[in-house]
């Protein structure tokens, strides 16, 4: 069995130094989160935000959380104080939503946009021409207290690679289109968060600035 910071060095091996790594920490324990941390990791990922806030105030300050799964709207207020990015705003109103706790916690968010690019049903997110028109309205530009960083995407669950790559294709695409058409004066808009433990390399050759790993890093999760 090798080590949760052999798995971390190894994988910073085989990725350029400009990818940073999203350690996806969820169902794992502050030990184990703590052994990524000595290996000189500092951006975590969780999915939920109970179990995020019961680890976050076992673990050292100068850790970046970052939340990866569907947030609902009444729980942004609980994340609002600490949260470094929030990968999974999937509505204009979740987005209208932390902007105002941002506020009231006197802070500005880093927020990615969750597109839809997989084929499963499940996974949620804006369709492409939904976030178009949703873009159009101008709406988030009044936002003062969320920045707008990117975009984030899930590919299919297959092992069908070429499925793949034309998926984060897609997403980068779009990226590029939304940065010229709407963030040409944002130079934040900048990551495309893309990229699992099955499928980082897809996504590093297709653009992505960020990857999201977790069984890679930590092992298999237990299925909960
Ligand atoms: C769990 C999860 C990951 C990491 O998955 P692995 O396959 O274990 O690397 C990445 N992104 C999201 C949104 C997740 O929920």
């Amino acid at each position: 069995m090798t080590g949760i910071a052999d798995n971390l060095n190894f994988l910073r091996s085989r990725i350029p130094p400009s990818v940073r790594i999203v350690a996806v920490s969820k169902t794992k324990s502050v030990e184990e989160i703590l052994q990524a941390y000595d290996a000189g990791q500092r951006i975590f990922g969780e999915n939920r935000v109970q179990e995020l806030l019961r680890k976050k105030d076992l673990l050292p300050p100068d850790i970046q959380w970052h939340m990866i799964g569907h947030l609902q709207s009444n729980k942004v207020k609980q994340i609002a104080s600490f949260i470094s990015m929030i990968h999974s705003v999937d509505s204009m109103k979740l987005l209208n939503i932390i902007n105002a706790e941002a506020n009231k916690a006197a802070r500005i968010i880093d927020c990615l946009i969750e597109i839809f690019i997989a084929e499963e049903e499940t996974k949620s997110g804006f369709a492409p021409d939904e976030v178009e028109s949703a873009l159009a309205t101008g709406e988030f530009k009044q936002f003062e207290n969320v920045r707008i960083c990117g975009l984030m995407g899930m590919a299919t669950f297959t092992n069908d690679t070429g499925r793949v790559g034309r998926e984060f294709r897609s997403l980068q695409e779009l990226f590029k289109k939304l940065k010229t058409k709407h963030f040409s004066n944002n130079p934040e808009f900048s990551e495309l968060s893309m990229g699992m433990s099955g499928d980082y390399e897809a996504a590093i050759a297709e653009g992505s600035t960020m990857i999201r790993i977790g069984s890679l890093i930590f092992g298999e999760r237990n299925k909960p």
